[in-house]
């Protein structure tokens, strides 16, 4: 049997911070999914945890999404049929459905207080177990709800979990069984009126027609209650396809620890879109054949869940900035202009706030071919952004370069003023073809003049190519600097 119904997919963040790589992950993989399969890609924000909530998270996320090249068809920011998209926008629908489970037996009321919770839970681990909510035999009606509000105890909803165990039928994990035992009656609605992210999650999957949840494996063991309320509903279980954790190169869960897991930090590193998404599209995906480098384009060609793996992924930081130079080095001049001024839109380091003028960017991007971010950029460049007599030299690139071997860099610094000093065409070409004929004149090489000249004129011992560097800095401010350093000289 075919079926013929057309994929709806969602991406369900928590609006609690910036869109890190694993959510980036979830959005990509459904939204390749459902462009794969020419079904629909829906955008809802779950954001009825009002103690967890990041204002203006769900415009970040969005934004972030939006540069990734992650579009959706239906959902926040968009609208669709089955908006509102935002959860807190539909309470009322959850109430009804807290209303019609009170009303079947499904649910109960319950008005324990935290600390009588923490007494049962405190009780059950002095028995080495966890706490499983005692069902009441007789459930409490409204009047009993009326005297606990009066004696200002917290009303809430629990869920009557069912008396059979439970199946996952994941498409990536496997089969998992959860058995009656271990489901307990968990809350559903809380004592602020406010659903709890069961509820809300099943009861929107099924209002939006979700046929398909794929989401990280964090969530698989909350799939049985899922499955659970979706029966007690009426609501159809949709397919399921918890995909593999993400972990570092030490095998441990990705923190902030060891580097950059928020999207928008690596756009803010320089990091291209393209090579970003290629890389996260291997997250536990891979297209097969060794294939690794895909276009967008590519990779909704080639996506399948079949091809997703149970294995662990592994964020290879290395893997990432290598596909990034990569991707770099491949982009056409005006993707890399387009990039570079949206860089310099986002980033924040001396480069950026001194603001480079749109007349040198195309220089500077020439000038730094085989950079593996625009992060780069500013660490080779900064001191075309310093002033003259506000530029210091690194004491250790001074004593390397300068004033060792009797100051042999000093000596050729002497030597190799004039021979700028007479050139009048300032281009990186003439700048190259001078400093050969005064190198092939006194039988050194390049090196032995570069590196001098290199820190004399911006400090350090890291620049472009020395033509570039000097062409970019400008003449007069070249012939400055060397002035400068070698007056410095003692
Ligand atoms: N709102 C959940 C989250 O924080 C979504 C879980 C799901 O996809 O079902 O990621």
């Amino acid at each position: 049997m075919t079926d013929t119904t057309a994929l709806r997919v969602r991406f369900a963040p928590s609006p609690t911070g910036d869109l890190h790589v694993g959510g980036a992950r979830t959005a990509l993989f459904n939204y390749l999914l459902a462009r794969r399969t020419g079904g629909i890609f829906i955008l809802r924000i779950e954001d009825t945890d009002a103690a967890r909530n990041v204002p203006g998270a769900d415009e970040r996320i969005m934004r972030d999404l939006r540069w990734l090249g992650i579009a959706w068809d239906e959902g926040a920011g968009v609208g669709g049929p089955h908006g509102p998209y935002y959860q807190t926008q539909r309470l009322d629908l959850y109430r009804s459905a807290v209303e019609r489970l009170l009303a079947s037996g499904k649910a109960y009321y319950a008005f324990e207080t935290p600390e009588e919770l923490e007494a049962m839970r405190a009780r059950a681990a002095a028995c080495r177990a966890s706490l499983r909510y005692p069902r009441p035999a007789r459930f409490p009606d409204e009047s009993d709800v009326r005297r606990a509000r009066q004696a200002g105890r917290p009303v809430v909803v629990r869920f009557t979990a069912p008396d059979e165990p439970v199946t996952v039928r994941d498409e990536v994990m496997g089969e998992v069984t959860v058995a009656a035992e271990e489901l307990d009656d968990f809350i559903i609605l809380k004592a602020d009126g406010m659903p709890t992210y069961h509820l809300a999650n099943v009861v929107d999957d099924g209002a939006m027609g979700v046929n398909l949840v794929m989401r990280g494996q964090e969530f698989l063991g909350q799939t049985p209650r899922h499955i659970a309320l979706q029966q007690a509903l009426g609501l159809p279980t949709p397919r399921y396809a918890h995909l593999p954790l993400i972990l570092d190169m030490q095998g441990r869960k990705l923190s902030k620890r060891d580097g950059d897991v928020e999207v928008h930090a690596f756009r803010r590193a320089g990091y291209l879109p393209e090579a970003l998404v290629n890389f996260i599209a291997l997250l536990g995906w891979s297209p097969g054949g060794g294939r690794e480098k895909m276009t967008p384009a590519e990779m909704v060609e080639l996506f399948s869940l079949e091809r997703i793996g149970r294995t662990n992924a592994k964020f290879d930081r290395e893997k990432l900035l290598a596909f990034n130079t990569d991707a770099l080095a491949a982009a056409d001049e005006s993707r890399l202009a387009a990039a570079f001024d949206d860089w310099l839109g986002v980033a924040d380091n001396p480069l950026t706030r001194a603001g480079v003028p749109a007349a040198l960017r195309p220089a500077l991007l020439r000038a730094n071919r085989g950079m593996r971010t625009f992060g780069d950029i500013a660490q080779r460049c900064g001191f075309l952004f310093i002033n003259d007599d506000e530029l210091t030299l690194d004491p250790d690139a001074v004593a390397a370069v300068l004033t060792r071997d009797d100051n042999a860099g000093f000596r050729m610094l002497q030597e190799v003023l004039p021979a700028l000093e007479s050139l009048t065409e300032w281009t990186a070409e003439a700048i190259d073809a001078q400093l050969k004929s005064f190198c092939a004149a006194r039988g050194v090489g390049l090196g032995k003049v570069a590196q001098p000249l290199r820190v004399a004129v911006t400090g350090t011992t890291v620049s472009p190519a020395i033509s570039d560097t000097l062409a970019l800095l400008d003449r007069e401010r070249t012939l400055n600097r060397i002035r400068r350093a070698l007056a410095a000289r003692v």
